[in-house]
């Protein structure tokens, strides 16, 4: 499905802010890409939607090689792949429909966007996605009389209006308070499964990442420092990635407002870092 061999960015300020990067995803999975500020992780993401240029290195998305498109070609390319912002990018004056309708744009004629006339199928399409992500009813609200929450979700719809090969996902829930993070990341998973459509997700909070990913690769000055499941995710792990601190108080903390689970519970004796299932 995705496959970046080498990728490298050196910005012209001269950070080298991705040292080589090689990923592969081959199967529809979450997968989360955690680590420090200024590790890389927007620019790895950015630079596969080219919205980045990559310096060097490939980005093959089903056998297409992204970083050398030209520019009609990257725009075929880039309707297949859909992007969730941190802050939704959503226009805040037009209605839900419309929003989640624009995930189309790259499909539908300019004579026909310029009226906003979709094709028939398009809009019932959208009203079964605006359903499954928990919208019925909406799609005549303004956006901005919605909540963060309704607006990522909004989001996702639109991102999947495209009928993606691969969600590129940013700092989904930075802006969203624990529980609805919580429920998008849940919703986002589940898709993930539902469409076939696998995601790499930009995410800073390590315990949302463990709970709701299936592969985390850790990140550290542009390079991948860990690749692995969420179990695997130890305090020495977490010290590489980010560097030294008293991890298993932080992620003991997180465990016990999340889980219920107090300092004696055996499990977490048993087990330093906690985490629920996905489907949880
Ligand atoms: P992260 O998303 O992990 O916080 P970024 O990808 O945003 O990291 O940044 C990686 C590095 O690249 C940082 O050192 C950052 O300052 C630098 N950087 C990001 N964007 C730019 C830019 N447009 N110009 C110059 N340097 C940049």
């Amino acid at each position: 499905m995705l496959e970046i061999i080498d990728l490298k960015k050196i910005y012209p300020t001269g950070t080298k802010a991705l040292d080589g990067i090689s990923l592969s995803v081959d199967q529809p999975q979450v997968i989360a890409i955690i680590g420090p500020s200024g590790a890389g992780k927007s620019t790895l993401i950015r630079c596969i939607n080219r919205l980045v240029e990559p310096s060097s290195g490939q980005i093959l998305l089903n056998e297409t090689d992204i970083a050398h498109l030209g520019r009609r070609e990257l725009r075929k390319a880039r309707r297949r792949m859909g992007m969730i912002f941190q802050e939704y990018n959503l226009v805040d004056r037009l209605t839900v429909m419309e929003n989640v309708l624009s995930g189309r744009l790259g499909y539908v004629s300019f004579w026909r966007a310029y009226r906003r006339s979709f094709p028939k199928a398009d809009v019932a399409a959208a009203f079964e996605l605006l359903e499954r992500v928990g919208l019925k009813g909406y799609h005549n609200t303004r956006a901005d009389a919605l909540s963060g929450g309704q607006r990522q979700r909004v989001g996702i719809a639109r991102a999947l209006m495209q009928a993606p090969d691969l969600l590129l996902v940013d700092e989904p829930t930075a802006s969203l308070d624990p529980k609805t993070s919580r429920q998008i990341m849940r919703l986002l998973t589940e898709l993930v499964q539902e469409r076939g459509t696998p995601a790499l997700v930009n995410i800073h909070d390590v315990a949302l990442a463990q709970a709701f990913s299936d592969k985390i690769i850790g990140l550290r000055d542009g390079r991948v420092v860990f690749e692995g499941v969420s179990d695997q995710v130890t305090e020495a792990v977490l010290t590489d990635i980010y560097g030294e601190e008293d991890w298993s108080t932080t992620i003991r903390k997180v465990d016990d407002a999340e889980n219920g689970t107090g300092p004696d519970s055996t499990e977490q004796k048993n087990n330093g870092i906690l985490r629920e299932s996905a489907s949880g």
